[in-house]
């Protein structure tokens, strides 16, 4: 029987769950970022620097503080690169980022990250630590190719 997107789901937050006790046996504090993304932002997020101040140019008059939140996220970005990408696996609920700490430092060095996400992977031949692609902080399970 094919599992369906729910039980993934359910895999993925009971794999979060182990993560987060592994994370806190090897005595790292943890902060949760993004897990479940809307559609919504995850378009914003797949805007350039260049659209996201477009729209909230268009939008000024009809709702400022949706233009001051977007031109929140294009503070201190250069170029023309976008935030991220509109179909990510956290829009399905089967992807978080993690912040780690030690002693109330944000832990920025890639080992920690690495360290949990080969844990994670050996939860299951599914689980992919987003560290593989670029993405350091992000644990997920594959779903429908993307990672
Ligand atoms: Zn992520």
């Amino acid at each position: 029987m094919t599992e369906t997107l729910l039980q993934k789901q359910y895999r993925f937050s009971v794999g979060l769950q182990r993560l987060l006790q592994y994370a806190h046996k090897q005595r790292y504090d943890v902060t949760m970022g993004e897990t479940y993304r809307h559609p919504v932002q995850a378009a914003i997020n797949a805007l350039t620097v260049k659209e996201r101040e477009s729209l909230a140019s268009l939008i000024q008059h009809i709702h400022g503080g949706v233009s001051v939140a977007l031109r929140q996220q294009n503070n201190g970005l250069k170029g023309n690169r976008p935030l991220g990408i509109q179909h990510s696996l956290h829009t399905r609920r089967l992807a978080v980022d993690l912040q780690l700490f030690k002693d109330g430092e944000w832990i920025k060095e890639v080992g920690p990250y690495r360290e949990l996400g080969m844990y994670w992977e050996s939860l299951g031949p599914d689980f992919c630590w987003g560290g593989r692609f670029g993405d350091t902080p992000h644990y997920s399970i594959k779903h429908d190719g993307m990672k």
